[in-house]
Order: C-alpha cells, then sequence, then structure tokens
C-alpha cells in the first residue's frame, strides 16, 4: 500500500500527504471543537458551525506548516539541492532531498528558515489580534477571530519547538553546524544527537515527574529521530568517495530462464548466494531471489521454472554511481541487491551484504 499521495506541487516540489495525516488533522479539529475559547470553539453553536471553524483551523495550521518546510527547500535550491518531495505527516512536515549541504554555513540557514517563518507567521497573527481583533468588541466576541489567535500562537509553539538544539528538530542542524566548523561532519553530528539523546531523557523525566505524558512521548520521537540522524549521516560520510565498481562483486553468478525452480533451489544452496540475475544469450533477462522461490508450493517447484517466476523490471545501477546511492536504493526499494549494468550489458552485482561489510571495515 502506499504510504502517501500527492496533492499537488509547489516550486516543482511535489507536496504529499501521509497516510496519518488522515488521521491526526481530524484529531486535530477535534481537540479545536472540544478546547474553549479563544483555544477553540467549544460553546459555539450550531455544531456544524463549531466544526467548520475546527476543520478550516486545523486546515491552516497544516498549511503553515507546508510553508514551514517550503522555506527549508527554498533554501536548500538556492544552494543547488534538489528536493524530490515535501511530505506532511503525523508530527509535521519531511523535505525529501537528495543530499544535506554539507557547508555549515548553509545547512545553518537551511535549517533556521523554517522555524523563522513560524515565527512570522506566528507574530503577524497575533499582532493582528492584539491590535486590531482583541480592542474591538465586535470583532472578539466573534469566534471566527479566534482562529488568528490559534494560528499565531501555534506557530509561535512550532517555531521556537523547531529550534530547539536537539536532533531531529531544525535546531538540531543548526547546532551540527555550528560544531562542523571545529570538527568533521560525523563527529558534529554525534555531539549534535548527544544533545539531542540527554535533552530527550530530561524531558522524559519531567514529564512523567508532572504526570503529562505527552512529554515522554515526544521526548521517544527526539530520541529516535537523533539516533536514527546519527546512523544515517555515520553511513554516508563512511561511502563517501566509495563507487559502485570499487566494492561490486565482478564475477557473477547467473541462471538460466528454462532451469527449473527445483534445481534453482539446489544451485542456491551451492552457490550460497540469495539472489541471481537470470541471462540467456549474453542478455539479462530479470532477476531471481529466494523471494520467489518461497512463493512456489514445493509439490511446483519441480514443473516451474525461472521465467515463471523472476522479476522482469531489474533494478540497477551503472558502475560509476556512488555507493550511498546505491544503498539508499536499495534501502528504499527493500530489496537484496542491484545489478550493475553498463551500456546495456551486465557488469556486476552489488548486494546489501557487500555494503555491510564495507560499512564495518571502513568504520574500525
Ligand atoms: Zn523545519
Amino acid at each position: 500500500m502506499k504510504s502517501s499521495f500527492k496533492i499537488g506541487s509547489v516550486m516543482g516540489i511535489p507536496i504529499k500527504l501521509h497516510i496519518t495525516f488522515l488521521l491526526v488533522l481530524p484529531m486535530f479539529a477535534y481537540v479545536f471543537a472540544i478546547n474553549p475559547q479563544p483555544f477553540g470553539f467549544e460553546g459555539v453553536e450550531p455544531p456544524m458551525t463549531r466544526y467548520a471553524f475546527s476543520v478550516l483551523t486545523a486546515l491552516l495550521l497544516f498549511a503553515s506548516i507546508l510553508l514551514h518546510e517550503l522555506a527549508h527547500s527554498y533554501m536548500a535550491m538556492r544552494y543547488g539541492v534538489n528536493i524530490e518531495s515535501i511530505t506532511l505527516f503525523l508530527f509535521g512536515g519531511v523535505s525529501a532531498m537528495e543530499e544535506m549541504p554539507r557547508k555549515p554555513g548553509q545547512e545553518a540557514k537551511m535549517a533556521f528558515a523554517g522555524p523563522l517563518t513560524s515565527l512570522i507567521i506566528g507574530a503577524i497573527c497575533l499582532f493582528i489580534y492584539g491590535n486590531f481583533i482583541s480592542p474591538n468588541p465586535s470583532l472578539s466576541q466573534s469566534p471566527i477571530y479566534h482562529i488568528i489567535w490559534i494560528l499565531g500562537s501555534m506557530n509561535v509553539v512550532l517555531g521556537v519547538f523547531n529550534l530547539l538544539p536537539a536532533f531531529p528538530m531544525d535546531g538540531g542542524r543548526v547546532l551540527r553546524a555550528f560544531y562542523a566548523r571545529r570538527m568533521s561532519y560525523v563527529k558534529a553530528t554525534q555531539s549534535a544527537a548527544a544533545v539531542g539523546k540527554f535533552f530527550a531523557i530530561l524531558m522524559a523525566i519531567f514529564g512523567l515527574y508532572v504526570g503529562n505524558l505527552w512529554f515522554p512521548l515526544i521526548a521517544l520521537f527526539i530520541y529516535v529521530g537523533a539516533s536514527e540522524e546519527e546512523r544515517s549521516t555515520q553511513v554516508e560520510v563512511t561511502l563517501e568517495n566509495i563507487l559502485v565498481k570499487d566494492i561490486m562483486s565482478k564475477n557473477v553468478v547467473s541462471v538460466q530462464p528454462s532451469m527449473s525452480v527445483e534445481e534453482l533451489v539446489q544451485f542456491m544452496f551451492e552457490k550460497k548466494h540469495m539472489g541471481y540475475p537470470v541471462m540467456e544469450g549474453g542478455n539479462l533477462k530479470g532477476v531471481v531471489t529466494f523471494t520467489d522461490i518461497e512463493r512456489v508450493p514445493a509439490l511446483d517447484r519441480p514443473a516451474a521454472q525461472v521465467s515463471d517466476i523472476m522479476t522482469r523490471n531489474v533494478i540497477s545501477v551503472p558502475s560509476d554511481a556512488q555507493a550511498s546511492d546505491a544503498l539508499k536504493l536499495i534501502t528504499s526499494k527493500n530489496i537484496g541487491r542491484v545489478l550493475v549494468i553498463d551500456n546495456g550489458s551486465l557488469v556486476g552485482i552489488l548486494s546489501r551484504t557487500d555494503l555491510v561489510h564495507v560499512l564495518r571495515l571502513r568504520s574500525e
């Protein structure tokens, strides 16, 4: 099942909604409907109006999260980083970039652009509310204007929360950029992640102490995010400047499309690889893996051929591709190996295991 779907595009960037968003939007709308004014619309009659205001507020809130993400993307694009998409999900938004800018100054500005946008939106809304709506009794009595107050305060909270100097918040990136001026990128990431984890633990303890379960929940989100960032940066930097051709297996063991599945099982036991390209007369026909075999009942295996069960849509990389890009491809497609193809001919195979070996060797 697809976990997100596209709703449009801005500045050439596809905007996607994650399915969790469909759950969170009604939840936010409900929270606004049951909260007293000016935090929500409790007591507004008829209920239709109350829920209409609540849904509108939730939608505008997510529109401001989108603006926050677009601000990151805009800065990134100015530094030549390609933005694949922006996905709005449970905790806000995430911009998928091909790579992060590694110049500390650029990363800091890019990270700061998001919270700054939230703070500006927040400040404008609160200014309008404080100067034009609140002093005017005919306006401040009308719940529709409370939307401006809610948007203002929520955006300020969003901006401040994201400026916390802890991964995975934007402030964590600013902090890493600060560290990266005097140490390596990996070390800087580790230091910034350590601050994030420490912060998460403090937050969880505080939450348990005051008996508010939101704090441990957000703390967990921060802790996991910090660890994840640390790990992925480590992997990216370790694989930097390694090309696929440096680490791929060159003597590729292939199988014939006419081989029976039973023979293939035997073949796999002998060769001890879990996946093979399927070749016929020097031409690549597909890939067959252990997963494909598992779909065939044991009784049907003598009669079934490799060509019946193989995957014809082959995922491949050229031999001069970056190893880290190959790893990203393997991870995002959730496959065990990619074929290495130059000008239409198969020159090697690169498995997840090969990449893990390189990571182990290099990080020691
Ligand atoms: Zn952000």
